[in-house]
């Protein structure tokens, strides 16, 4: 049998009812992943999974699943893709992976990111560039550029987990053409997450289809006692309702004047087939978008180099030789070998801007600032159920063109992610349309805990843009 094409819905109908030799599946997938590996190389690890057993009640029965490399994984190197981590084998799952395993999943492989998340093309991995399916000379965006680029490429049935900090879900998943959820901060546990920054860190979902993320974040969404920033309220709602009536903001400032004009006409016709649904859409203003690069650059960098002090050569991650050394001779000796170029910028950035002298000035400036783009969203949702807009401001760069881009041009890229990710609203981003043939993600955001809103609204646009 050919697998070729199945959705993650009729793998687990024709699993459940006996209809797939699942020895045969896997064995067959896992001819499939090599190959995309040598052509793509999304992986950091790949799983090769030999004597599956399926659990028929179970939901997900036998479903590949991969996950980021930064997401732990019990008897499987997990490395957030750098090389301090080299060769670290959990002994223990992650929630979202224990959640996902007893619903039935099999874990395929764990996808390669920019290490510790710190990127927005996935050209900081130490352990190859993803490259993006529908031309190689492009990226799959960062940092979740494997996750993607595989749900992408793997013509049968998958899931993908993936993590933002701030847009590593929806950039590569506009990229690539899939489908991202970021869920609300906390909805999702971190337990088992190889941190890059807590107050910003969200697991989710990346699917070929609204329905797809939709199940995985389902099975692994809920309180969690291990993880202290867990969401306790437990009113999920999660019925799907017709999107007729509805009120769309559209930020103005999301559609800024430099951006790609082919990508701005292909999300303003996204736009109006959502309108014609008879939903009610009009202009609003986020004013404090343009500080909100500059917050989050500087929370997520602060908090990214308090989290990496434990990778000094002691305990955690690689070891050398101490001795006859100074121990801050050893450490700077392990961690300049061992981390990338990103890191180490980041690194000496974020503790900068929480020095004694330089606290004020930086860091808990952006954290006022981050109230602030908080108190545009809680306004803006006053009025309106959700805001739409583009995903990225242009469609996946080539290789050629990242390598001309400074550190601080990349991280403008962030300008559409940012602001949402501090706020750690729920967002989706899929796939509505092409251009030069690559393609184009709609942003869909909506208020704390309303998961339910950006899902039924992109499963009402996948229906009315024949994508489904
Ligand atoms: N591009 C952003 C950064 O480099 C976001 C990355 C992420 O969400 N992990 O910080």
């Amino acid at each position: 049998m050919d697998y070729k094409e199945l959705s993650v819905a009729q793998f687990i109908r024709m699993s459940k009812e006996g209809d797939i030799d699942i020895s045969d599946f896997y064995a067959k997938l896992n001819c499939e992943l090599k190959a995309l590996q040598k052509k793509y190389n999304y992986f950091v690890t790949v799983v090769e999974n030999k004597d599956v057993s399926v659990d028929k009640d179970s939901k997900l029965a036998g479903l590949p699943v991969s996950a980021k490399d930064c997401i732990c994984t019990k008897g499987v190197q997990s490395t957030a893709g750098s090389k301090i981590l080299e060769g670290y084998v959990p002994p223990f799952d992650a929630t979202v992976i224990a959640r996902a395993k007893k619903d039935g999943a099999v874990l395929i492989g764990k996808t390669v990111q920019d290490e510790f998340g710190f990127g927005t093309f996935s050209t900081n991995s130490a352990y190859g560039v993803p490259k993006n399916p529908h031309d190689v000379k492009r990226t799959c965006g960062g940092s979740s550029g494997g996750a993607a680029g595989l749900t992408a490429a793997l013509d049968t049935a998958h899931i993908a987990f993936g993590q933002s900090t701030g847009g590593s879900i929806s950039c590569p998943s506009s990229f690539t053409g899939v489908v991202g959820l970021t869920p609300t901060y906390g909805r999702v546990s971190r337990y088992g997450l190889i941190d890059y920054a807590n107050s910003l860190d969200k697991i989710g979902t990346i699917g070929k289809c609204v329905d797809d993320v939709r199940l995985l974040y389902d099975v692994v969404s809920g309180y969690d006692p291990l993880d202290q920033t867990s969401i306790k309220d437990e009113d999920k709602r999660d019925e799907k309702f017709d999107i007729k009536g509805l009120k769309f903001g559209i930020p103005k400032e999301y559609f800024p004047s430099d951006m790609d004009e082919s990508v701005r006409n292909v999300v303003l016709d996204a736009i109006d087939k959502i309108e014609s649904l008879g939903a009610e859409v009009s202009e609003c203003s986020l004013a404090h978008t343009k500080y909100s690069i500059p917050a989050y650059y500087i929370i997520a960098m602060a908090e990214a180099s308090t989290n990496l002090a434990k990778y000094c050569g002691m305990r955690y991650g690689m070891e050398g030789n101490p001795s006859g050394k100074h121990f801050e001779e050893y450490f700077s000796d392990i961690r300049g070998k061992y981390l990338g170029d990103e890191v180490k910028r980041r690194i000496i950035l974020g503790t900068y801007t929480r020095m004694a002298g330089y606290r004020d000035q930086y860091y808990l400036k952006a954290m006022r600032v981050r109230r602030l783009i908080i108190d545009d969203y809680k306004k803006a949702f006053k009025d309106f159920d959700a805001l739409l807009s583009p995903t990225m401001p242009f469609i996946a760069p080539k290789f050629t063109e990242i390598e001309k881009l400074s550190p601080v041009e990349c991280y403008n890229a962030d300008i559409l992610t940012g602001a949402p990710n501090q706020a750690g609203i729920p967002m989706l981003s899929l796939p509505c349309g092409t251009s030069k043939g690559m393609p184009v993600g709609l942003h869909v955001l909506s208020d704390y805990l309303r998961e339910d809103i950006v899902l039924n609204v992109g499963e009402a646009f996948e229906k009315i843009s024949g994508q489904k």
